[in-house]
């Protein structure tokens, strides 16, 4: 009889009313590609918990198992690209989303999508980067690739005590760079603190609309939220800066102006940790391996277990949860 495994399967009916269940599976039940993973760890990112919520459209297909993000050892391979055995990471490519997630025993994935596990960063570690992380170091390297180093002044984090926050903030201070850490939680500057940031500022002084152009307050920014926030961090860049978009926390739009761009010079940049090309992918996670301090991954990081999923979602989206939360699948 073929080995069967957990999952979680959420699906929705007739009227798009969304359920979910904990499902045994087989292997052939999943979908297609030619790599079985057998998955020992996963995480909750945002865009994990609209799913397993139902609070966002992140599902394109039903019923799905969510999970964007997997770690884990290949079973078999028919492309011969990984060995039996071999540790991989796998980050979006539309896993819980169009194609079968992470929040079961195994996954079936194409090849193309994984990547190696960095030798120095165990299955969890991984996870606890997760997405998050690896978009946190993604903006990283954007604000790098636009020259912004430490000497031009300090980067400001929006949705600091989150995900991607926490990350953004450990890997900048490890860089050098001076970090001011804007949140809605000021019983977490300690935390934060201790993470790397230099200064925190209130959500608040971020949240009203403001003027088109403000006191250039930072060189540039790494912005979760989105929307009024994303337009105030814009207005207040130091000319020739640069801000990585990579959130919607706060909201989808952005109601800004041109000004900071015609005027300032300022640079927004988009990043997009979904379809990134995998050479890219692979350059972020060896930096994460050499420049994210393990310690203080450590302590943004909590566990939990299969059965804690849909809790935790719900934790999330409240924004009772600060930094990352790796999931252990076959714990
Ligand atoms: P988290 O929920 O862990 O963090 C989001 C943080 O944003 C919260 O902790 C909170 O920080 C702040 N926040 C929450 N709600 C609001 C609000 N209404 N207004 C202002 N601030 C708010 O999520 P992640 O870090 O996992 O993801 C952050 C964002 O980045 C999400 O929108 C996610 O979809 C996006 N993302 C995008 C990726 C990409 O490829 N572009 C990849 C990964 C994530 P605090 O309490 O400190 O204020």
């Amino acid at each position: 009889m073929a080995e069967t495994f957990k999952a979680i399967l959420v699906s929705r009916d007739e009227e798009k009313k969304q359920s979910l269940a904990r499902v045994e599976m087989s292997p052939d039940e999943l979908m297609e590609g030619d790599t079985l993973v057998r998955v020992s760890h996963s995480t909750l990112n945002y865009k994990d918990a609209l799913a397993v919520t139902g609070k966002g459209p992140v599902i394109r297909r039903w019923p799905m198992i969510p999970g964007i993000d997997l770690a884990g050892e290949v079973v078999s391979c028919e492309s011969g690209a990984f060995a039996p055995g071999e540790p991989v990471v796998l980050n979006g490519w539309g896993l819980g989303e169009t194609h079968y997630g992470a929040y079961a025993g195994m996954a079936r994935v194409k090849a193309d999508w994984l990547i190696r596990r960095p030798q120095s960063l165990s299955a969890s570690e991984t996870m606890a980067i997760g997405t998050a992380g690896y978009t946190a170091m993604l903006a990283v390297m954007a604000l790098e690739r636009h020259q912004i180093t430490a000497e031009r002044g300090a980067i400001v984090v929006t949705g600091a005590s989150g995900g991607v926050g926490s990350v953004a903030i450990a890997l900048l201070a490890r860089l050098g760079y001076e970090v001011i850490a804007a949140t809605g939680r000021p019983q977490e500057a300690d935390y934060l603190k201790d993470l790397g940031a230099a200064e925190i500022i209130a959500r608040q002084e971020l949240a009203e609309p403001g003027k088109p152009l403000g006191k250039e307050r930072w060189a540039g920014g790494i912005d979760a939220v989105g929307s009024v926030t994303l337009a105030n961090v814009l207005a207040q860049t130091q000319y020739g800066g640069a801000v990585a978009a990579c959130g919607l926390a706060g909201g989808m739009d952005l109601p800004t102006t041109v000004a900071p761009f015609i005027l300032r010079g300022v640079s927004l940049l988009g990043i997009d940790s979904v379809m990134a090309p995998k050479a890219i992918r692979e350059e972020a996670w060896a930096r994460l391996a050499r420049d994210l301090d393990r310690d203080k991954l450590k302590a943004m990081t909590s566990t939990i277990g299969f059965e804690d999923i849909e809790t935790a979602a719900a934790d999330l989206l409240a924004n009772k949860i600060r930094g990352r939360t790796v999931i252990a699948i076959d714990g």
